[in-house]
């Protein structure tokens, strides 16, 4: 009775046979009151003339798969590049073990949405590209990659697979805001948090590759369109010798811009403490955390009035632990642990020595902190005190704000906003928890913020 060909992001269409019946059956039967809430779309589902199905049971029998716990270790097994062909195809092969299983399992969850929530446009836009992606990589499926040909276009799949997933936080925020009728918060929530965690994993393993191979490319495929690194201090994604100050100033420069346009006013930062410090780090991680808390005390700064207050940035390096004492990452520490699944391998190659130690961000503004009432929710996804003009300037919307959302992901492409995603803190911790780190909230209500985000290093390259 139900049936909606689903439409991916290049106009294929999929049925997901069992995807109506199961999820139809979970919707009616464990929450009796969706009953009353008919498909605001109305969608019907039909069987799609179409020869890009994936067959239920290939999705069936991949997240039924244990999913493998990436762990540092895993990303840097395949050496610093350039990488030998025979290291690059190693590295793909590990890629392709992986990928198809974390995307089954993605695709799994969004199938035990309720069925009211899948259907929502934007929800269902996500679980196409899912759908997509894992149809462009099923070809590679029981196959090994074994000459460069193939290791190129492989590597294509995977850029395309990339781009693919890259503006989808404002699509599921959207998504969510608009079924947030139909569905429990605490659901929300975990469903949430468990996706972008396991995103965050996805993403790190296939730009892996990516990054692997465009750094390998002189020596293996003259024709390359992607531009050869010439930073020796990368090993793939991760910057051995990352300085967290180059990113709070790229990172201040651009939410400066941003509140230009919002507020008309340029707040100004200090960096303190010990700003030469480097480590070992995955730089667009940093950098999508130094963002969003720059964001919030850039927001803060003005909301407040006070933005002739620079806001303080103190960077405190964690010393070297003393012989035998290690405060340095475990490298076959699994990374994403919040879903189930199998232990890591036990790596035999260790590219970066010990000690590793981390870094802590201090950043603190003078924008008057946060009230006791709104504290308690800074934490969930879509929580956001950010109003616009419809609003009166203080109010709490609490549930994500919808004229946010149409600027940031309006037909005009995406925009950054100063604020009203509310997923700038959650988030901001699931990448910082992701190495090991994590991000600590002090307000100092009447006065300011103070907001601890401390990161493991990921050690010392081995030279
Ligand atoms: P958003 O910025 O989109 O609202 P966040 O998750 O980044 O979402 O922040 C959630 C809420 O936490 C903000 O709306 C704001 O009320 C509060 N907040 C976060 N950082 C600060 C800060 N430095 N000063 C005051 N309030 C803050
Ligand atoms: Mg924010």
């Amino acid at each position: 009775v139900l049936s909606a060909p689903l439409r991916s992001c290049s106009g294929r269409l999929y049925l997901p046979i069992r995807f109506a019946s199961i999820t139809t059956y979970r919707c009616f039967s464990q929450s009796a009151h969706l009953a009353r809430h008919p498909s605001p779309s109305g969608h019907k589902w039909s069987h799609p003339p179409s020869s890009t199905v994936i067959a239920d049971d290939d999705v069936a029998s991949l997240a039924s798969k244990p999913q493998h716990s990436l762990s540092l270790a895993d990303l840097v097994k395949h050496g610093r590049p350039p990488l030998s062909a025979a290291a690059l195809y190693s590295s793909a092969n590990f890629t392709l073990s992986l990928l198809p299983i974390r995307l089954a399992h993605r695709i799994h969850a969004l199938r035990n949405l309720p069925f009211i929530v899948v259907s929502n446009p934007n929800i269902s836009k996500i679980y196409n590209n899912y759908l997509h992606s894992l149809s462009t990589l099923l070809p590679y499926n029981h196959k090994t990659i074994s000459n460069l040909e193939d290791e190129i276009r492989f590597t294509e799949v995977l850029a395309e697979l990339v781009e693919t997933h890259a503006n989808t936080i404002p699509t599921l925020a959207r998504g969510f805001l608009e079924c947030r009728k139909y569905i429990n918060p605490v659901q929300v929530t975990g469903f949430l948090d468990e996706h972008l965690r396991a995103r965050i994993g996805t993403r790190l393993i296939a730009e892996q590759h990516i990054a692997l191979h465009v750094s390998s490319q002189p020596h293996q495929d003259p024709t390359s369109k992607y531009e050869p690194s010439n930073n020796s201090s990368y090993v793939g994604v991760i910057d051995t010798a990352l300085q967290p100050a180059t990113i709070i100033n790229s990172c201040g420069n651009y939410v400066s811009d941003i509140c230009e346009l919002e507020y008309g006013v340029r707040p100004t930062w200090i960096i303190d403490g010990e700003p030469d410090t480097t480590f070992a780090y995955v730089p667009v991680h940093l950098e999508y955390i130094i963002t969003e808390l720059l964001k919030n005390a850039f927001r803060a700064t003005v909301e407040s009035g006070k933005s002739h207050e620079p806001v303080v940035i103190t960077i405190a390096a964690e010393p070297e632990s003393p012989r035998g004492v290690p405060n340095s990452f475990d490298h076959s520490q699994t990374l994403d642990n919040n879903s189930p699944q199998e232990s890591s391998e036990n790596p035999s190659i260790k590219p970066f020595d010990d000690p590793a130690p981390g870094v802590t961000i201090r950043i603190r503004d003078r924008g008057g902190g946060i009230s006791p009432k709104v504290l308690p929710n800074i934490w969930s996804y879509s929580f956001t005190t950010f109003s616009d003009e419809d609003e009166l300037p203080g109010q709490i919307s609490g549930s994500g704000n919808v004229d946010a959302l149409n600027a940031i992901s309006g037909p005009g492409g995406e925009r950054s906003s100063i604020a009203g995603l509310g997923y700038g803190l959650p988030l901001g911790r699931a990448y910082a928890e992701y190495f090991g780190g994590g991000i600590g909230v002090q307000s100092l209500y009447g006065w300011g913020c103070d907001v601890y985000l401390r990161l493991k290093g990921l050690g010392k390259p081995k030279d």
